[in-house]
């Protein structure tokens, strides 16, 4: 058989477990079981299956993991330049979080805190409200500037040497690039949400490349998965190897969904200002946005929402579950919320708090924010899996590509096999002309 019927025979395999319902977590084996017979065309699986029915939701993971840099990145999606590179290692594949879920063994690899609790997002062993004591990094965070000082403090300390993160556009604040960040500056540059995708994970390759360890990588659910998987893929190459022996600490951020950079350009026409005016976008029920006159503004997250990103109906992951801490900016305005889930985790944060770099507050003094996280998470996880899911041309079709309202099957009680498109939304009513008023009335 040659490598071409031999891929499209795996990719058969694959298509027999998904449709008949397999357990999801066997449906590696398609690939798994050729590792030992010289392997196939990833590559050609992977873009089939996921880049070109625009199921990737962007994580690098098949990107950063290459041995042998097949791919380049542009829009958020992995383009196979150099694809008669390939060696057929299958990485890029088993890498992917969208081709299958991440493996029933990682919670025992990730090493969890012990006594663990799962309430239904993820397994932690406590949490709490969180925030910077350093004015600076108070002010600069998004919410409580956790993330920064727990970054700022291991640089300190010695136990992380640079982060896989991201810097914000000069131009367009809300869009942000990865980065490697290696200094106090480029840390506190980075601070705060860009609500459009940022791609951290790509600056792996230039941490792997210059040997640089410790590391922490900070990123959204969709990229602490695509991280886990590369650390403990069951394809022990080197690459796997490094990362799996040099990052440290993995931060996660909550996350809904993201948006695209359209939803800037609308933002800016709607406020009539330019792009770089506006200094930060918080999503707390309503987009509350910061402008650089020191003007703030607010807007629907109905109108905002018609912006959020498609590819994140292929997402299933809320509270970044496989992460050391996961971090989120619900429950408490200039706090950020707080779950401690791994040993690495719990040392990261012990040594934050020893050092009164943040104080906190316990969750029960507003569980409106523990209650909310649970209820966001069982509402993404319920979702079925992307390979279940239809395509983004199928979506076209049926004129809906919200990523939050686009299918159904996560009521209670329902499962993948009951997902099913919902019609297109109705046509707008046109609004009726009112009579404008009298001067004055409307005050
Ligand atoms: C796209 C997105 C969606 C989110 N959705 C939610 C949500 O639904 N509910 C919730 O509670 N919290 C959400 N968050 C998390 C929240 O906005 C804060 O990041 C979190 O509370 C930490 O705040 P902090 O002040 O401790 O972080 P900071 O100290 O300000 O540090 C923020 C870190 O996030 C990184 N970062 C900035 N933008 C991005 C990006 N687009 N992608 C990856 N990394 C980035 C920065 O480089 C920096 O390292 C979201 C964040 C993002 C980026
Ligand atoms: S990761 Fe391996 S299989 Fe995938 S494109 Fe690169 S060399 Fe080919
Ligand atoms: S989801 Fe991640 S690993 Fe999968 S194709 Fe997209 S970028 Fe690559
Ligand atoms: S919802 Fe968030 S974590 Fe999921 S794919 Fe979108 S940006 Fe990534």
């Amino acid at each position: 058989m040659d490598l071409d019927e031999l891929t499209k025979e795996v990719q058969g395999r694959y298509h027999r477990l998904v449709d008949q319902g397999s357990d999801p977590n066997e449906w590696a084996y398609a690939w798994r079981s050729e590792y030992n017979r010289g392997g196939f065309k990833a590559v050609d699986l992977l873009m089939e299956e996921v880049v070109d029915p625009k199921k990737c939701i962007g994580c690098a993971a098949c990107v950063t993991i290459c041995p042998v840099d097949v791919f380049d990145y542009e829009e958020e999606v992995p383009l196979d330049t150099r694809h008669d590179a390939c060696v057929f290692c299958e990485l890029c594949v088993d890498v992917c979080p969208v081709l299958r879920p991440v493996d029933n063994d990682l919670k025992d690899q990730i090493e969890l805190k012990e006594p663990v609790k799962d309430e239904g997002f993820g397994p932690y062993a406590y949490g709490v409200y969180a925030r910077a004591t350093d004015k600076a990094m108070l002010e600069q965070g998004q919410d409580g500037g956790v993330c920064t000082a727990l970054i700022l403090h291991g640089m300190q300390n010695g136990t992380i040497k640079a982060t896989v993160a991201g810097e914000e556009h000069s131009e367009n604040p809300q869009m942000g690039s990865s980065m490697l960040q290696q200094t106090k500056e480029e840390v506190i540059k980075g601070a705060r949400s860009r609500y459009t995708y940022q791609p951290n994970t790509l600056a792996l390759v230039e941490a792997m490349k210059k040997d640089i360890s410790p590391l922490a990588v900070v990123g959204v659910p969709c990229q602490v998965n695509g991280v886990r998987q590369q650390q403990f893929s069951s394809i022990r190459l080197d690459v796997a190897e490094w990362y799996s022996k040099n990052i440290s600490l993995v931060i996660g951020l909550l996350c809904s969904e993201s948006f695209t950079e359209k939803g800037i350009d609308w933002l800016a026409e709607d406020l009539e200002v330019p792009k770089k005016d506006i200094m930060n976008i918080n999503i707390k029920g309503r987009v509350e946005i910061k402008l650089r006159d020191g003007r703030e503004e607010v807007k629907s997250l109905k109108a905002f929402g018609k912006y959020a990103r498609p590819a994140c109906l292929y997402c299933a992951d809320y509270a970044a579950d496989n992460s050391d801490i996961a971090l989120g900016g619900i429950g408490l305005d200039k706090w950020t919320i707080t779950f401690i889930r791994t040993e690495a985790g719990h040392k990261a944060w012990q040594a934050l708090v020893a050092d009164g770099w943040v104080e906190t507050k316990e969750l029960d003094e507003h569980p409106i924010g523990k209650d909310l996280v649970k209820r966001l998470s069982e509402y993404k996880r319920n979702r079925p899996l992307p390979a279940l899911m239809p395509s983004y041309s199928e979506r076209e079709k049926i004129g809906n590509l919200d990523p939050k309202n686009y299918y159904r099957g996560w009521e209670e009680g329902s499962d993948a096999k009951n997902w099913v498109p919902l019609p297109p939304p109705p046509p707008k009513k046109k609004k009726k002309k009112i009579a404008a008023k009298p001067e004055g009335e409307n005050k």
